[in-house]
């Protein structure tokens, strides 16, 4: 049986906390490995190693730190299908599904691989007599992340590419329940020349997660996880004068007007709502009717499509969704639907007794499809995170937009429709901070920044993109004087130029 330690300072090293936690196969529900979980010791130790690291790294030019990037890219494109495998056998999704979550994180080590182009600073010439003015984005000195487990590729990368291209040295704190592909990657980091100690990988749980909060050592933090975890990383992480960005979950609302192509509603509906079984943050989970119309349509096209959802093994490639990550993910979702139905909404595809022949103790649940949903039940203001879409009828575009705009969670949210106008107004008004038009998952590229409003994120600046370039920099101001002899006299006020 596998046991994972850590990776510090370029090597494996074995935890010495004596604490561990399962690591399951969701397929079968088998306990597949164990993984270490750090002391405040074991994190201390990490830290001092990054900071040592982090002096050399920030003195390698742009260039060379993007060629590091350029490598480390090639590695992952060449070894994407054994990661995928890896990646699925733990967490659940089908491996193409974690292809793609590969595919999202190297496209942000794609960008990173622009870093001496991102990390370009502002001149302005002769200010002043013989003055120029220039601002300088410089490192800030050893970065952590902490990643939830639904993307243990994508969002362990968001993280750690920027962050390192910039040249800090960084401390990854992944999920415990996927820790195989992270450490796989920080693997490939070492292969592609990264020196030692600059990407470091501590597994553990809150335990480690508090002491990297608190370490003097830090300078930033990025986190990824629920809401309450992500308020309190951002609560606890500023308090101790880190610089955090924390997002957390998410009830994305799909509005869906009377005019909308309703067949092709239906296929993206479904694939935002019932991929990866819906643990995916930018997962569609309300789909928002406009008109009585046109919910009778979605209704009558759409429970056909969920009971015939095809659950299966991550290893099937028929399959439309795998196990969900753990079996307490499982229970949550089945207390949910007892919950929705005690609130008196319809429950009409009821995916609670699906079992899995052969694997009756794998973590799968059928699909599950609730109609007649109301604001005020709790299957609607919570987030669920399975393989459950609630349907929330709206009377007026107007009703279907206030309910986006009141629900606590801003993360993603699409209209469907042919109305140009319509699209228009949903867009400008909608508060929420990633919006598809005809597009269920819109999840930003690369090249663009990613982050939700309200109480789906904490901290003003987004993940990847330019964001992420002045999350993991701080910028310095300079003013000089060549020659520096000009006699100009003393001057007791304020220096205007
Ligand atoms: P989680 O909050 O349980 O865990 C996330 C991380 O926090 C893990 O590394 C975990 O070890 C750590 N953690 C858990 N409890 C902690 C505690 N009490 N103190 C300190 N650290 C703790 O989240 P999860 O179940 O791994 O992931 C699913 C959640 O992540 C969903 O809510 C989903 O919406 C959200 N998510 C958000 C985004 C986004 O960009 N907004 C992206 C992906 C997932």
């Amino acid at each position: 049986m596998t046991s994972y330690g850590h990776f510090i300072g370029g090597k494996h090293v074995a935890g010495t906390s004596g604490r561990s936690a399962d690591v399951f196969t969701p397929m079968t529900g088998e306990v597949a490995s164990h993984v270490s979980l750090a002391s405040v010791e074991e994190v201390d130790a990490a830290v001092h190693i990054a900071a040592a690291a982090q002096i050399g790294w920030a003195a390698v030019n742009p260039q060379r730190r993007a060629r590091v990037m350029m490598r480390f890219l090639q590695l992952v494109l060449d070894n994407q299908k054994t990661l995928a495998e890896l990646l699925a056998r733990e967490h659940g999704k089908t491996v193409p599904d974690a292809m793609g979550d590969i595919q999202r994180g190297y496209e942000v080590v794609e960008f990173c691989c622009g870093i001496p182009h991102l990390l370009k600073g502002e001149f302005s010439d002769g200010v002043g007599p013989s003055i120029d003015a220039y601002s300088l984005r410089q490192p800030l000195g050893v970065a952590a992340g902490i990643t939830p487990f639904n993307f243990p590729a994508m969002i362990p990368m968001w993280k750690f590419a920027p962050a390192i291209a910039c040249g800090n040295s960084f401390i990854l704190k992944p999920s415990e329940r996927d820790p195989g592909v992270p450490m796989r990657l920080a693997e490939l980091m070492m292969e592609a020349g990264l020196p030692a100690g600059v990407l470091n990988v501590v597994n553990g749980d809150k335990v480690a997660v508090d002491a990297l909060l608190d370490h003097p050592g830090i300078a930033a933090v990025g986190f990824v996880g629920s809401t309450p975890i992500a308020e309190y990383i951002y609560a606890r992480g500023a308090s101790k004068g880190k610089r955090v960005h924390a997002f957390g979950g998410a009830k994305n609302h799909m509005v869906i007007m009377p005019d909308a192509d309703m067949d092709k509603t239906v296929d993206a509906l479904i694939g935002a709502g019932y991929g990866s079984g819906g643990q995916r943050c930018m997962a569609i989970s309300v789909a928002v009717p406009v008109g009585q119309a046109a919910a009778d349509r979605l209704m009558e096209k759409l429970v056909p499509r969920v009971e015939a959802l095809r659950i299966g093994l991550s290893t099937d490639p028929q399959a439309d969704y795998g196990p969900l990550v753990t079996q307490a993910a499982v229970d949550r979702v089945h207390q949910y639907c007892d919950i929705g139905i005690k609130e008196g909404a319809d429950l009409v595809v009821d995916g609670r007794s699906f079992k899995m022949q052969g694997y009756e103790n794998g973590f799968y649940v059928g699909s599950c499809l609730f109609d007649n949903v109301t604001k005020d039940m709790r299957i609607y203001k919570e987030e669920i995170f399975g393989p459950v879409l609630s349907v929330v009828r709206a009377k007026s575009y107007e009703e279907g937009l206030a309910l986006c705009n009141d629900h606590e969670y801003g993360n993603g949210t699409a209209i469907f429709t042919r109305d140009g106008d319509a699209a228009r107004d949903f867009v400008s008004r909608v508060q929420v901070g990633m919006v598809g038009v005809n597009v269920p998952i819109p999840t930003p590229l690369a090249y663009y920044s990613f982050g939700g409003w309200k109480r789906s994120a904490f901290g003003d600046l987004n993940q990847h993109g330019p964001d992420a370039v002045r999350f993991y920099t701080k910028t310095k101001n300079v003013t000089a004087r060549w020659p520096s002899g000009v006699k100009e006299g003393v001057e007791f006020s304020m220096p205007t130029m």
